[in-house]
């Protein structure tokens, strides 16, 4: 620990988003870096405490005090090092990750936590402008084949780590292009692109081979797979979106987030998209659902200049602060503002929808009602409030409320794989599904989490997957 009064002497400082009045007009990411001697000295703020609980809360077990430290003294290889021993991407973390570990922070009993998100972004890009990350071609190769299916953050850990054991990777990918939700989910605002481009850049060098535009169950059965691979992992994340049964829920102008996200990520890519072009310009846009993906939409509604964005969520608005029985070090239930609220969105809580209005098969708005939500020996309940009904005027509607599974037609079905009580990929403690020889991570076996436990879960597999393939 280098300096231990650097909590008592520096206090905390981010490095904030760009304006928003420039970066509306763009889709570069929104926020800023500090220099690197502002950096250092947010290191300094870590107390080296007995008892970590960042490194408690963080799903990747980051040995987050250890890399302070050496951050701080400017040891950006060992910083690095650390940081990448539990975690294969901290350059996604760093920048998307809602960081469990900040709110876990003893410091942030009293003061503000350690800036360890930030902290982590920052180390893995001065790692990578110092050339300190550098393909690491395995030495021996063991003759066994492992297939992915599906190269978001689970796939992807999963991949780096059964390479580096000196197994023979291919990932298949059903888009045109690696990353999963990193890719075609989260918009260019949140993750540049070219971030994921450099990682999978290494990854080839060090031997792992890509083969996107493969929808597997379709392109090629599952079955043909398992003959050609000595195991499988299925990293297909859930993507079954949750649909809201409402009336009215055909005519156009209704779309799934993800197919609104997708599409302006594509375009932002370069490349062609299915279906109409979704276009926010000069039209009012509903957001339904109060989330990270309802937020996404919005930043994207924004940017594209919709004449107004208006989300709505269905649970009542969290409070400001952690309430009675939500004590640290666990995750707060509190309200979050994200970037993209700043730049312009009104928020509803506890609003239900109950139709959609159109005319013609086209879409004019929405009823909604407030709801009352009351507990009941731990039990919630919800009522509409007598009385409440209106009309939100909406040329657009986004459905953010979720996923509910992974997508059953199709290689799952194929396989004949059993599903768990949410209709997840059902696993066992080694991430073996009921098929011998064939796993599941990440999304489609925990159901729909974030970027960080999907990295975790598909470190988790590759090392059990190794295990299996060694008989040991
Ligand atoms: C809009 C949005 C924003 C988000 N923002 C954040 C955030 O800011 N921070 C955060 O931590 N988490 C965020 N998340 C959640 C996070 O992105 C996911 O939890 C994470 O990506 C899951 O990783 P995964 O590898 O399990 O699956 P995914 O990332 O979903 O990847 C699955 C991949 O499998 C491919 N695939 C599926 N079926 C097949 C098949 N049959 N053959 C070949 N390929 C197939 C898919 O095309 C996809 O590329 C967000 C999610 C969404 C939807
Ligand atoms: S991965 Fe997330 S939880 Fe873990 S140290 Fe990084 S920001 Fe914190």
């Amino acid at each position: 620990m280098g300096n231990p009064k650097g909590f008592m002497e520096v206090a905390r400082k981010e490095a904030g988003n760009r304006p928003v009045n420039e970066r509306v007009d763009d889709y570069g990411e929104v926020e800023q870096v500090l220099n690197d001697d502002d950096r250092r000295l947010q290191a300094s703020r870590c107390m080296d405490c007995g008892i970590p609980f960042c490194h408690w809360a963080c799903p990747v077990s980051s040995k987050i005090p250890e890399w302070q430290d050496a951050l701080y003294k400017g040891d950006y290889a060992l910083a690095s090092k650390i940081l990448h021993s539990t975690n294969s991407f901290p350059e996604f973390t760093g920048r998307v990750c809602p960081a469990p570990c900040e709110k876990s922070c003893v410091l942030a009993i009293h003061e503000e936590s350690v800036t360890i998100r930030e902290n982590e972004a920052s180390t893995v890009e001065k790692a990578f402008e110092l050339g300190l990350i550098k393909p690491r071609i395995p030495k021996k190769r063991t003759g066994k084949k492992v297939a992915i299916i599906g190269s978001g953050p689970a796939g992807l850990s999963a991949a780096d780590l059964l390479n580096q054991a000196g197994h023979s990777v291919t990932v298949f990918e059903r888009d045109d292009a690696v990353g999963g939700l990193l890719r075609y989910g989260i918009p260019d605002f949140k993750l540049n692109k070219k971030v994921i481009d450099r990682r999978v850049q290494i990854f080839e060098t060090e031997g792992i081979e890509f083969k996107t535009n493969v929808m597997v169950g379709e392109n090629i059965s599952g079955k043909d797979i398992l003959k050609q691979f000595d195991a499988v992992i299925l990293a297909i994340g859930a993507m079954k979106p949750r649909d809201l049964a409402s009336e009215g829920r055909e005519m156009s102008g209704i779309y799934f987030a993800m197919e609104y996200l997708t599409q302006q990520n594509k375009i932002n890519r370069g490349v062609s998209y299915n279906g109409q072009r979704i276009d926010a310009k000069g039209q009012k846009v509903l957001v339904i659902g109060g989330g990270d993906t309802g937020s996404d939409c919005v930043g994207t509604a924004n940017r594209q200049k919709a004449a107004s964005v208006t989300q709505i969520e269905i649970l009542p608005k969290p409070p400001a602060k952690r309430a009675k029985g939500n004590p640290w070090p666990y995750w707060p239930n509190v309200l979050k503002t994200s970037s993209s609220h700043d730049e312009g969105c009104e928020r509803m809580w506890s609003m239900s929808t109950r139709r959609f209005i159109g005319e013609n098969g086209v879409l004019k708005g929405v009823e909604v009602a407030e709801v009352e939500w009351t507990n009941e020996n731990g039990k919630w309940n919800m009522k509409e409030i007598e009385g409440t009904t209106r009309v939100l005027e909406a040329d657009l509607v986004f459905l953010s409320m979720g996923f509910v599974h992974p997508v059953h037609e199709g290689v799952i079905q194929e396989l004949g794989l059993e599903l768990d009580s949410r209709g997840n990929i059902k696993v066992d403690d080694s991430f073996a599904t009921s098929k011998k020889g064939v796993f599941a991570a990440g999304d489609a076996a925990n159901g729909a989490s974030l970027v960080v436990t999907a990295i975790s879960k598909g470190r988790g597999a590759a090392e059990k997957v190794h295990n299996f393939l060694m008989g040991k």
